[in-house]
């Protein structure tokens, strides 16, 4: 089957879905120019291991560490727009034809493009947590306040040092979005899996788990994802060219 094909087979499951959740990975927001921080290759490996400095322990130790390793990719975040996979899951959302989101992506672009059910298991960068008191604040005035001064952002009520809401490595996951992730995945008759290569947990496990309870799986990946013999569509190509394909059609139903 060539990519049309695929296109035509993913809508007639979509259009016939009474509950159909997508999981996204950093895939979606290539081209919002954001890269995977969790890869080797995004170029956030080269001055400082991540698995160190953005580890819990490494935070508590040398904050300063970790906000020197966050910044560029923290820049690129809050500088970042939607790209057209975003919108088309709002518009199908918007359509009814997508109940919820499920993103490893701590970019917040998918509620930027007008998504209102998403579940972010990595966290996000919206908010910064004081590791004392766990009091919470929004987080980009007072990164942007560290961008300018380099001073560590630090609570208000106990001065003790602010950590973005972002899942750190050797962190465990945020419990409430993890749980809600594991419930859509169980309720979905369809899971639309985009621009995830499926390697890193929660990510592995929930299309496996909305198998087991009967779901159908279109997966969009540039990349052969460990699922693929799984799936009922895979289609090999960008999720900015498809995905838009798949709300346009939608769309003119
Ligand atoms: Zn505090």
């Amino acid at each position: 089957m060539d990519i049309e094909d695929m296109v035509q087979a993913a809508l007639d499951l979509i259009r016939h879905g009474r509950y159909v959740v997508a999981l996204t990975g950093a895939g979606v927001s290539t081209r919002s120019g954001i890269p995977d921080f969790r890869s080797p290759t995004s170029g956030l490996w080269e001055r400082a291991n991540p698995a160190e400095v953005a580890s819990l322990y490494g935070f508590r130790h040398h904050p300063e560490r970790f906000y020197d390793w966050i910044r560029p990719l923290a820049h690129l975040i809050f500088d970042a727009q939607p790209n057209p996979a975003h919108l088309a899951l709002a518009q199908m959302e918007t359509l009814g034809h997508l109940s919820s989101i499920i993103t490893q992506n701590i970019d917040m672009l998918h509620s930027r493009a007008g998504s209102h059910i998403v579940y972010e298991v990595h966290g996000h960068l919206r908010e910064v947590t004081c590791i004392q008191c766990f009091s919470t604040y929004p987080a980009e005035p007072l990164i942007q306040e560290f961008f300018r001064t380099n001073t560590l952002p630090r609570c208000p009520k106990c001065g003790n040092v602010l950590k973005p809401n972002v899942i750190l490595f050797g962190e465990q996951l945020p419990a409430v979005p993890l749980m809600a992730a594991r419930r859509e995945a169980h309720r979905c008759d369809v899971m639309l899996v985009a621009g995830s290569s499926l390697e890193v947990y929660p990510a592995a496990d929930l299309p496996l788990i909305a198998r087991q309870s009967g779901a159908s799986l279109i997966l969009v990946n540039l990349a052969e994802t460990p699922l693929d013999s799984l799936a009922q569509v895979v289609i090999h190509a960008d999720v900015v060219d498809v995905l838009p394909r798949l709300a346009a059609a939608l769309e003119s139903d």
